[in-house]
């Protein structure tokens, strides 16, 4: 069949399947089920086996190539049908290095040329898949890379960054700029001599970084380089892959998978655990994506009128409920940590999926290693059909075991509200946030101290314990937190937005949970205003280097900050019963002051007794504090772990717009 025929074939039917059949909303319970863990390739060198599921297929065709580009096809194969949906068909002789490709017959018509969903290696724009020998792709040492050691997940302090803005900027000399390669480049520096990259990273104590998604995306045309195009990633076009453009040859379906695994190699022998930004919620492309070429309508959700429902407001959502959906989603983050050796998973919009895929999929993983450390946004881009209840939401989290979720209560509560980006909250003076902050320094647990009627969002806790909070400020979303201080509060002099900036991190660095940092904050990153940056040049997006040498104090403040959670276990306590027991909050008289004690030697801790004072006002308050001789830590926006210097109980004053820290 020529080109232009199939094409037109192509179109004819996706117009037809991209709305169901009203009268049958789910014509894919009698599908069924396939449950051997070996879908897609299986190559050895004497024969390739390969297998896709597609039931209602009437043939299913395979094309091969010599490359990953335009050439056509040398060979065109016919798969069997066998049991459970599958077919299957097996190439003798060695096809390493080929290409290729599957196409669905269905209902009188071809579909779309597709990719096989399970392909592991992919050519250039991820067009055809590619057969790799995966022992093949393992940089020099890798049979010895090793998780670096994590005793609980209390004790991670979480690095969110996407890998081009790293060591884009000129500021730094990267060899590999905005590569995979990029973030494996040690001792550079910038003209200061002081740190960047990688060494940075290590320099500033964080345990985890957390990748926006790298896995293969659609928006960047790989072939164009030099075109210095940008883009967060979120639209997925091959999940098992990497992504093209962070590699130094994404026509070679080797170099990418190699360079990723360098990448994680070189942060596990720095220490630092690699999480990842994956979308398994929604794919860049709807009806011409390769779940819907290879299975149309399954792998989706859809709306009454037969159209497709959009929960993630990217045009499609994906129905983890369905199993051969639940399935990929397991196999594939099973295979990231299997073939990569990551540590974690960020789940984009995990309010789309549903709670018993998260809790299948938490629980496969902790199978291979219990510390690999899973957490999501629990909450969705749009509504779904898909009932609340089923889905995995922040209210749902006390569902969720070992899973855990981003507070937005205790984001909004200190910064403001992202969407209303004028609004000032706890830190630049707005009444009325003070139990949001404490909701956050809980860890989003139950704890009597705290009004929760009041609490900005959540009107009743959402975590078991405080691992399944993660506190935050500010990320790649909405503005940083700088350009947000300075959008909400443009009558204030810098000095105070460093104060305010100081403070809002402080909390969250000091509270129960685990702590999220957007990479760059800790020198005051800015992206020039912008606050959706997803496909903004990289004059936007570009950690420069040169804010270290201009923030230096501010950076060894949070680095200062990180060091003090990392050595004080009473910041990091295990049950929400340790935190009822050793948190108390102390009175305050006026607005936007919170104090409290961890007393007892908490968790094991060397301080017998933390107090603990938030001032969000911009004037100097004073607060009353038990009686004793204590130790001043933090004053004022400095630090010392050794003391700032001796402080009597009784009545205290705190500096506006700053944290007092006082132990014994
Ligand atoms: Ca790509």
């Amino acid at each position: 069949m020529s080109k232009t025929v199939l094409a037109v074939f192509s179109i004819y039917l996706i117009t037809l399947s991209a709305c169901l059949d009203v009268k049958n909303p789910n014509p894919f319970a009698s599908y069924p089920e396939y449950s051997n863990a070996d879908l897609g390739l299986t190559y050895t060198p004497t024969a390739s086996t390969f297998k896709i599921y597609s039931p209602d297929a009437d043939a299913v065709y395979m094309n091969f190539y010599e490359n990953g580009t335009i050439e056509e096809s040398y060979l065109v194969d016919q798969m069997l049908k066998e049991e459970n949906g599958v077919w299957e068909t097996t190439i003798e002789g060695d096809l390493l290095g080929k290409f290729y490709t599957i196409q669905v017959f269905r209902e009188r018509g071809w579909l779309k040329e597709a990719v096989d969903p399970y392909a592991k290696a992919v050519g250039v724009n991820g067009m055809r898949a590619m057969v790799v020998d995966l022992s093949k792709t393992n940089p020099e040492g890798w049979e010895n890379d090793k998780r670096p050691p994590l005793a609980k997940p209390n004790d991670i302090v979480l690095y969110e960054l996407h890998v081009r803005d790293l060591t884009i900027h000129e500021s730094s000399d990267f060899k590999n700029r905005g590569k995979f390669l990029g973030l494996t480049e040690t001792g550079k520096t910038n003209s200061d001599g002081l740190a960047t990259g990688i060494d940075h990273i290590k320099e500033l104590g964080v345990t985890h970084v957390h990748l926006l998604p790298s896995y293969d995306f659609l928006s960047l045309d790989e072939s164009k380089p030099e075109e210095n195009k940008y883009n967060w990633g979120y639209d997925p076009q091959n999940y098992n892959v990497p992504e093209g453009s962070y590699s130094t040859d994404p026509y070679d379906g080797n170099v990418r998978i190699r360079e990723f695994k360098k990448m994680v190699q070189t942060f596990h022998e720095n220490g630092i655990r690699v999480i990842l930004d994956v979308v398994y919620n929604h794919t860049g492309s709807s009806v011409e994506s390769n779940f819907y070429s290879i299975l149309p309508g399954y792998y989706y959700r859809f709306n009454p009128d037969g159209s497709l429902s959009n929960a993630s407001g990217c045009g499609n959502e994906t129905a983890s409920e369905r199993p051969m959906v639940r399935k990929f989603m397991i196999e594939s983050v099973k295979y990231w940590v299997e073939e990569y050796h990551l540590d974690g998973f960020r789940f984009d919009l995990m309010g789309i999926h549903d709670i018993e895929t998260m809790n299948q999929i938490t629980e496969e993983l902790h199978k291979i290693d219990p510390s690999i450390y899973v957490y999501g946004e629990g909450w969705t881009g749009g509504g779904s059909p898909l009932g609340e209840e089923f889905r995995a939401v922040k209210k749902n989290v006390p569902q969720l075991n070992e899973v855990a979720a981003f507070s937005d209560d205790l984001r909004d509560g200190v910064k403001g509200h992202v969407f209303t980006h004028d609004a000032k909250a706890f830190i630049s003076g707005l009444e009325g946030l003070e139990e949001s902050v404490k909701f956050g320094i809980v860890a989003a647990g139950q704890h009597d101290q705290i009004d929760y009627e009041k609490v900005n969002y959540s009107k009743a806790p959402w975590a078991n314990k405080p691992a399944q909070c993660i506190n935050y400020v500010s990320c790649h979303d909405n503005h940083t937190l700088f350009d947000r201080l300075t959008i909400s509060c443009p009558d204030e002099p810098e000095s105070e937005l460093i104060k305010m900036h100081k403070l809002a991190n402080t909390i969250v660095l000091t509270s129960q949970g685990v702590p999220f940092l957007h990479a760059g904050v800790e020198f005051m990153r800015t992206k020039n205003g912008v606050e959706n940056s997803y496909e903004s040049p990289d004059s936007i997006n570009q950690i420069d280097w040169n804010r270290k040498t201009q923030y230096k104090e501010v950076f060894e403040y949070y680095k200062a900050l990180v060091n003090l959670r990392k050595s004080h276990p009473a910041f990091k306590m295990s049950t929400t019963e340790e935190i009822q027991k050793h948190l108390k909050f102390l009175k305050t008289e006026g607005n936007n002051l919170v104090a409290y004690q961890i007393t007892g030697e908490a968790n094991g801790d060397s301080w017998k007794d933390i107090i603990l004072i938030f001032n969000g006002n911009k004037e100097v308050k004073e607060v009353e504090i038990p009686q004793g001789d204590y130790t001043m830590i933090i004053k004022d926006g400095k630090i010392s772990e050794a003391g700032l210097g001796q402080q009597n109980g009784g009545k205290v004053m705190v500096g506006g717009r700053s944290a007092l820290m006082l132990v014994r």
